[in-house]
């Protein structure tokens, strides 16, 4: 009998059974991919996400990926750039923070179950096909399409917005220390260093058919930068989904990291926001009381969704994306303090106050 039967062994399920252990728990995992698991991400972990995974007990060194020091947006008018308040995030391969996870996972005494598929839930536990495992709580962390989800009938309301992204890696010298953002009519594109001679190169779209290569042409700098570069892994595809789920756990079934719902992709939020599902999962079923894990989740992606639609908001009116950016140009502060809330180092009400409220009042007033 273990404390914690986790479905699914990506960043969120391995994060939701380390921080089970650290609680004294016992805790196992099904996953049927096998390390190292790839999944088409920007690669990017802002310092918040940086620090949730090191209180995991998972502290990459910066020769594991790249450190970079803010984020930068481009445009066909105007580029605008803000470092962190709190020191770097880092572009590290998906791949190889994954066998960090594991292994720290295996070292910890997590039951890892690789190659094994969760096919159902029991009043008892979890079932794999023929075997089951037994648990007191059950944690859903297989991703986007939760199937546990269902089984546990805590399905999403509301309308789901999908965006579609294409990742592929290319052996390059970073250009810059900052994680970049390119706007375009109709796509974006955003590059993470993730190693000294490599980065990671993403579009993401509403056109399901719409692959790196057709968006790369509208960037002519950053096409021209990367056109005799050689790719480093094979094109891979994901759906980035903005998801709320109103009620993440049950009284034996909790979801955790895509699972229990998600933000756009560009926010860079998604493992952050996975790593901190897991410390607040693992002090409410510490406390014996799963329910204050609801509460503590909606806390954790007021900010996220927030940004969110403010990003999505700008990529939808290209009119609006100009003008925002031109003030942002003009006025450097507007973006520092906007990414300052991103990561977490300010209020929305210090950001409303000191950010949106000048912004607005600068849109309105512009010629
Ligand atoms: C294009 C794109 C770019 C992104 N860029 C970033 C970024 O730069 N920074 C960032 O922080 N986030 C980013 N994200 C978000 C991030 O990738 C996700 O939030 C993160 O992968 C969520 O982890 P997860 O473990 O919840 O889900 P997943 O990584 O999807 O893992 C789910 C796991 O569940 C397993 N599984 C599925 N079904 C079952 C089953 N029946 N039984 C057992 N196991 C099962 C799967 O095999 C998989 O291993 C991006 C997302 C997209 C789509």
């Amino acid at each position: 009998m273990f404390d914690l039967a986790v479905a699914g062994g990506g960043p969120a399920g391995l994060a939701a059974a380390l921080a089970a252990r650290q609680r004294g728990l016992t805790a196992a995992v099904a996953d049927p991919g096998q390390p190292p698991i790839d999944k088409a991400c920007g690669e990017g972990l802002l310092p918040d996400s940086l620090a949730a995974l090191r209180a995991l007990g998972v502290d990459p060194p910066p020769s594991a990926g790249f450190p970079f020091a803010g984020i930068r947006f481009l445009s066909r008018d105007a580029h605008v750039d803000a470092r962190f308040p709190q020191g770097p995030g880092l572009g590290i391969r998906r791949t190889i923070l994954h066998q960090m996870m594991a292994d720290r996972a295996a070292q910890a005494g997590v039951k890892l179950l690789w190659r094994r598929r969760v096919t159902g839930l029991s009043s008892r536990g979890l079932i794999l096909g023929d075997r089951e495992i037994p648990a007191r709580w059950i944690a859903g962390a297989d991703g986007q399409n939760s199937r546990v989800r269902n089984w546990a009938g805590l399905e999403s309301t509301g309308r789901v917005q999908p965006r579609f992204g294409f990742r592929l890696h290319y052996l390059i010298e970073p250009w810059t220390d900052f994680m970049e953002v390119y706007w375009c009519d109709g796509a974006q594109i955003y590059v993470a260093p993730v190693a000294h001679n490599e980065v990671c190169v993403v579009a993401l779209s509403r056109n399901p058919h719409l692959r790196l290569e057709a968006v790369l042409p509208r960037l002519p700098a950053l096409h021209a930068r990367l056109k005799n570069a050689p790719t480093s892994s094979a094109e891979r595809g994901a759906i980035s989904i903005v998801r709320r789920i109103p009620r993440v756990a049950s009284s034996r079934v909790a979801l955790i990291g895509d699972a229990s719902g998600s933000v756009d992709a560009v926010t860079g939020f998604g493992l952050g926001l996975a790593f901190r599902h897991a410390h607040s999962l693992a002090g409410a079923l510490y406390r014996g009381r799963p329910d204050d894990y609801n509460t503590a989740h909606r806390r954790l992606m007021r900010r996220p969704a927030l940004m969110s639609s403010l990003l999505l908001t700008l990529d939808r009116i290209p009119l609006l994306r100009r003008r925002v950016l031109n003030a942002f140009r003009e006025h450097p502060n507007l973006f520092e303090t906007m990414l300052s809330m991103h990561v977490g180092e300010i209020s929305a009400a210090t950001f409303t106050r000191d950010a949106l409220l000048p912004l607005g009042w600068r849109l309105l007033t512009a010629r």
